[in-house]
C-alpha cells in the first residue's frame, strides 16, 4: 500500500498528511507476531487506515481542510481513531476535504485540489473525497468519512467504493470537528460490503464523550449470518428517478433492480411525498448549526491568529483570512436563519419538515425491508469552479440529504459503469434502512455485489 501511495500520491493529492511512523508501527505488529507469544491480534491488525482530515489524530496535524487550523495538533485521538489503533490498525495519513465538510467535490479544500482515480480530470466528490479516492486508488485498505449530508455515500459512488453512513449515534463522534452535530456522523469506505463491515464493528459502541451515542443496543455485525435475499421487501423511492437524473444512472439502477428480482427480491416503487422538500430543509439546518459551532474558530484558541491590540479585530480578521468562502457563505445563511426575526420563518419550519421527513421514511420502512435510490444522480463532474456548477452540486446532494435528516443508515455499493474515463465511470446504488438495520445491509449487499 505504500508503494501504491508513492506511486499515485503525486497525480491524486488524497493526502493532506501522511504518517512517518507508518513502517514503524507496521514493524511492531510483525514483531508481535515473530514473537509467537500467543497474544491475540486485533481484528484490524496491520491494516492500512486513511482518516478523514476533521478527525482528530494526536500525532498528526488535524485541519478540517481550513487554513484556520493549519499546522493544529490536537491533543487526543477521536473515539474512532482510539479505537482503530486499539484493534491493530494503521492510520497512514489525514485525507482532504472540502473545508470543515461543506462541499461535494473536496474542491473546497482550503490545501489542495484531489483527482478521481478514474479520470484524473474529475473530482471524486465530497466532502469525503481524499478517503474515497484514497481507497479507490489502493493507497490504503479502508477510510474513516464524516457524512452530514452525503459526504460519505456521494464520494463512494463517484470513486466506485463501498461507502457506509451508519445511523446516527452508533459511532461516537468525539473528536469530529462538529458542522452539523444533529446531522454529522462518522462512516466508513472500503473496497467491500466485508472490509467496511469489519471496519465498522471495531469502530463502533458506547462512548461516555458523546452524549448523543446509544448505549449497545445494537448487534454487531456478522457476516457468516449472511442469509438469502427470497422475499426481502424492497422499496425503489419514485422521487429519486426524476428528470435530473442522468440517463446512464438510470439504465444502471434498472439493471441492479432486475439482478435483485433475479436474486428473489420483491422490488416496488415508494413515493416519499415531502421528499423534495429535504434539501431547503438540510440546508437551512446544516448552515444554522454550522454558524454556531463555527463560532469556537475565532483565533484565539485554535490555529490561525490574525495579531491586533483590539479583540473584535483580531477575531474579524483572523476568521476574514482563515475561512474559505463555502464556509463564510454558510456561516451568514445560518447567522441569518437562527436571527430573532426569522428564527420561526427558517429555522423552525425546517424542523417541521424534518418531522414530516422522518416519518415518511418510517412509513415507508414499516412495509419495506429496504429502500434504494441511485446514491448521486450522476457521475463524477469534471473539475469546474463555476458558480453555476455550485447550484447543480448543491441541487443533486438531494438523494443524500434526507437520509441524514431522518438519522437513518444508508450504504452505498458500486452497481456499473457509464462511458467516460478511459475505463468508464463507476455508479452507485444507495440502500436506505431502518435505524440500526446495519446487520440486515451487510447480509443483502454482501450477497448482492
Ligand atoms: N454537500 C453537503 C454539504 O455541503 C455535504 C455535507 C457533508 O456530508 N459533510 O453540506
Amino acid at each position: 500500500y505504500l508503494s501504491r501511495l508513492r506511486l499515485t500520491e503525486p497525480q491524486l493529492n488524497s493526502f493532506i498528511h501522511v504518517s512517518d511512523s507508518v513502517l514503524k508501527s507496521a514493524q511492531e505488529i510483525d514483531d508481535k507476531i515473530a514473537k509467537g507469544g500467543g497474544e491475540a491480534l486485533g481484528p484490524l491488525a496491520g491494516v492500512m487506515v486513511g482518516v478523514k482530515d476533521n478527525i482528530c489524530t494526536a500525532d498528526m496535524p488535524s485541519t478540517g481542510g481550513s487554513r484556520i487550523l493549519e499546522n493544529y495538533r490536537p491533543p487526543f485521538d477521536a473515539t474512532a481513531v482510539k479505537r482503530l489503533k486499539e484493534k491493530g490498525g494503521i492510520v497512514v495519513g489525514k485525507t482532504n476535504l472540502d473545508e470543515f465538510g461543506m462541499g461535494s467535490t473536496t474542491e473546497g479544500s482550503g490545501f489542495q485540489v484531489t483527482a478521481n482515480p478514474w479520470d484524473l480530470g474529475r473530482v471524486p466528490g465530497g466532502s469525503s473525497g481524499g478517503s474515497a479516492s484514497a481507497v479507490s486508488a489502493r493507497q490504503c485498505v479502508v477510510s474513516l468519512g464524516s457524512d452530514t449530508g452525503g459526504s460519505v455515500r456521494q464520494p463512494a459512488s463517484f470513486c466506485g467504493v463501498v461507502g457506509l453512513k451508519p445511523t446516527y449515534g452508533r459511532v461516537s463522534r468525539f473528536g469530529l470537528m462538529a458542522y452539523a452535530s444533529s446531522l454529522d456522523v462518522i462512516g466508513c469506505l472500503g473496497t467491500s460490503v466485508a472490509d467496511v463491515g469489519i471496519f465498522l464493528n471495531a469502530i463502533s459502541g458506547h462512548d461516555k464523550f458523546d452524549a448523543t451515542n446509544f448505549e449497545s443496543l445494537f448487534a454487531s455485525i456478522n457476516l457468516l449470518e449472511s442469509k438469502p435475499l427470497s422475499g426481502l421487501k424492497v422499496g425503489l423511492i419514485r422521487e429519486t428517478l426524476d428528470d435530473g437524473v442522468d440517463s446512464g444512472v438510470k439504465s444502471a439502477i434498472n439493471a441492479a433492480v432486475l439482478h435483485m428480482q433475479e436474486l428473489g427480491c420483491i422490488v416496488n416503487e415508494v413515493s416519499l411525498p415531502s421528499f423534495s422538500l429535504g434539501l431547503p430543509a438540510y440546508y437551512i439546518l446544516a448552515s444554522s448549526e454550522s454558524s454556531s459551532n463555527l463560532s469556537r474558530y475565532d483565533g484565539v484558541r485554535y490555529g490561525k491568529q490574525t495579531v491586533s491590540d483590539e479583540l473584535n479585530a483580531l477575531y474579524a480578521g483572523s476568521r476574514a483570512s482563515g475561512f474559505g468562502p463555502e464556509v463564510k457563505m454558510r456561516i451568514l445563511m445560518g447567522t441569518y436563519a437562527l436571527s430573532a426575526g426569522y428564527y420561526d420563518a427558517y429555522y423552525k419550519r425546517a424542523q417541521q419538515v424534518r418531522t414530516l421527513i422522518r416519518e415518511s421514511f418510517k412509513t415507508a420502512l414499516d412495509t419495506n425491508d429496504i429502500l434504494i435510490s441511485p446514491a448521486a444522480p450522476s457521475v463524477a463532474y469534471k473539475m469546474e469552479t463555476e458558480i453555476l456548477f455550485h447550484v447543480s452540486w448543491v441541487f443533486s446532494s438531494l438523494v443524500q440529504v434526507n437520509v441524514n435528516l431522518a438519522g437513518l443508515p444508508a450504504l452505498v455499493v458500486p452497481c456499473g459503469f457509464v462511458e467516460g474515463g478511459s475505463s468508464g465511470l463507476p455508479v452507485g446504488l444507495q440502500m436506505i434502512g431502518a435505524a440500526f438495520h446495519e446487520v440486515l445491509h451487510s447480509n443483502i449487499s454482501s450477497q448482492f455485489c
